[in-house]
């Protein structure tokens, strides 16, 4: 395509290049600008960035570029892929929209391979975002045909159903894209001409970004990454050893499980075992996983008079926490220093608490420490 070069200016290692009416196309609506090449007989140069105004950056391969005639190719395929990311942009969105009255679009960032939609609403789940995606690829699987049009922005209100967001739309007149019997969006990328090219569209990520606000990854051409997810399914389902479509009913329970046992453990009665070893009352006993704050908690309420407390406690690492009251000669600090000298670990405290993790032989602590009280 023959273009006319008006000025060149060079600026570090870049060409910031004036046309007349240039061939590339800006950044808009999410979609990156297009990229390509520009040649003359002397020079050959890449796009690199395309800015409004006809303004263009190039990136210099060969020779000096001159004001005057060049050969300007659009790299198509790119702008291709992207014109079918943005076309399911568009279909998504709307099936998500029937999906959730109050959805509201933020951001959109397309790209060649992942593409990133930014959304706000009350609540998004997996759930609302496969029904989505099931209406989109069924909307594509429709062959719909895709046309576009200008209408006066003063008309807008004769088009109850259009997407737009007014405040963006600077010029008078409104470029619309219109997906047949399906989707109105005022929009300045470029699109498909039917539906059908946008071939299918997975999502492949979505997370919570905060404040209501939540980032959907969408892919399309998605074969490989079905494999990928096929592949998560029938390793998860082997390890769990259930049918893969048992596996979210069975993750949902076991979590439930996992969520009660938590509050049981939570819960637990600190009922102790109780020795005399003279005139000292010993409480001692082994839990499983308990919060550490529960048993400094559950301590207050046991320490007596002439009382040494040992709680064992099986976490990530053994635990123990030693409480002696205050009417004993004894030093909880100093017998955790023993204790983490026999049983490897570490720890410390004050005269009437101390703790330490350990490394070993978890069923010896008891009479070690009676050993102790002993002597
Ligand atoms: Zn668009």
């Amino acid at each position: 395509m023959k273009c006319r070069v008006l000025t060149v200016k060079e600026e570090s290692d870049i060409l910031v290049v004036q046309f007349e009416d240039s061939p590339f196309r800006s950044a808009a609506g999410g979609q990156p600008c297009d990229f390509g090449t520009i040649k003359t007989k002397t020079f050959e140069g890449k796009v690199t960035e395309v800015l409004f105004n006809n303004l263009v950056e190039v990136k210099s391969i060969k020779g000096t570029l001159e004001s005057g005639d060049v050969d300007c190719e659009i790299d198509q395929d790119r702008r291709k892929l992207l014109s079918r990311m943005h076309t399911a942009e568009h279909i998504f969105f709307k099936a998500l929209e029937k999906e959730l009255k109050d959805l509201e679009l933020v951001k959109i960032n397309l790209n060649e391979d992942l593409s990133y939609l930014f959304v706000k609403a009350k609540d998004l789940t997996w759930d609302n975002l496969i029904k989505a995606e099931e209406v989109a690829n069924q909307v594509i699987k429709d062959s719909k045909p895709i046309k576009e049009f200008k209408i006066k922005k003063s008309d807008i209100l004769k088009y109850p159903e259009l997407r737009i967001k007014e405040e963006k739309i600077l010029d008078d007149k409104v470029r619309v894209i219109e997906i047949k019997d399906y989707d109105k969006s005022a929009c300045s990328g470029t699109h498909c001409k039917n539906t059908s090219e946008v071939g299918n569209l997975l999502i492949s990520k979505f997370k919570s970004a905060g404040n209501g606000k939540f980032e959907i990854v969408f892919t399309l051409d998605v074969l490989e990454e079905m494999y990928k997810f096929a592949n998560v399914a029938r390793l998860a389902s082997g390890i769990l050893g259930v049918e893969v479509d048992k596996l979210p009913s069975i993750l949902k329970n076991t979590r439930q499980e996992v969520e009660s046992y938590k509050k049981l453990v939570r819960h637990q009665k600190l009922d102790m075992n109780e020795e005399l070893l003279g005139d000292i009352k010993l409480l001692h006993n082994s839990f499983v996983g308990v919060e550490k704050k529960e048993l400094i908690n559950g301590a207050d309420k046991l320490l007596d008079e002439k009382t040494v407390l040992l709680f064992q406690n099986s976490a990530k690492k053994p635990q123990v926490l030693l409480f002696v009251s205050k009417d004993l000669v004894l030093d909880a600090n100093e017998m955790i220093a023993k204790v983490v000298e026999n049983f490897g670990g570490k720890g410390g405290g004050k005269k009437d608490f101390a703790m330490c993790s350990i490394e070993k032989d978890e069923d010896k602590v008891l009479e070690f420490v009676k050993g102790m009280i002993n002597s």
